[in-house]
């Protein structure tokens, strides 16, 4: 099984490189901030709960996320693996995550992190923001959508670190060269 956590600040280019992944590797893709999205679309209960975190560009508070998670996880129970999309994003998301996954006996094969420079994400993200009219794309918000990258989810590199799990690739440049680099470090290191 190839659990794989793609790891990266806001516009490193997760949604892409793991829809490649999926197609690849043949994964369940697990984009947090996209079933919060559908969620919304759907005006759920759970949808309502978090757009008021994701249009302040907070995050959603760790339990909300992690309940949904786990239903994901156990609805998907004959996959050959999943890539992990904006999840965890706080240590004690990581922490819970590891625990869940010991009982599942399905451990975290490796992280990949994208690195790009602030300046390359928010010309990303203002773009994607008027291509796609993302709410939460837009330039105040994704300064704050920044800030709680570098305090709550940053520290997960030294966490993967500790855990001998992590492996960076520079995330800027000609997609397919990405992803090739995104694929050898996973061919070499599964
Ligand atoms: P991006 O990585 O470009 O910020 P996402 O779609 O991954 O986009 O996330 C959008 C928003 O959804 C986040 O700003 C946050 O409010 C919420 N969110 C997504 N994943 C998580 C998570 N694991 N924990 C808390 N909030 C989350």
């Amino acid at each position: 099984m190839l659990n794989l956590i793609l790891f990266g600040p806001p516009g490193a280019g997760k949604g892409t490189h793991s829809d490649k992944l999926v197609k690849k590797y043949k994964l369940v893709h697990i984009s947090t901030g996209d079933i919060f999205r559908n969620e919304i679309g759907n005006k759920t209960e759970l949808g309502k709960r978090a757009k008021a975190f994701m249009d302040k560009g907070e995050l959603v508070p760790d339990e909300v996320v992690l309940d949904m998670l786990l239903s994901v996880i156990d609805r998907n129970k004959d996959a050959k693996g999943f890539v992990f999309d904006g999840f965890p994003r706080t240590i004690v998301q990581a922490e819970k995550f590891d625990e869940m996954l010991d009982k599942r006996k399905m451990p975290v094969s490796l992280v990949v992190s994208l690195d790009v420079n602030d300046n390359e994400l928010i010309t990303r993200l203002v773009k994607r923001g008027i291509e796609s009219g993302r709410t939460d794309d837009t330039e105040e918000v994704i300064g704050q959508r920044l800030n709680v990258y570098n305090n709550q989810t940053k520290p997960l590199l030294d966490y993967y670190t500790g855990k001998k799990l992590l492996h960076t690739v520079y995330g800027i440049g000609v997609i397919d060269e990405i992803f090739e680099k995104i694929c050898s470090v996973i061919d070499s290191n599964v």
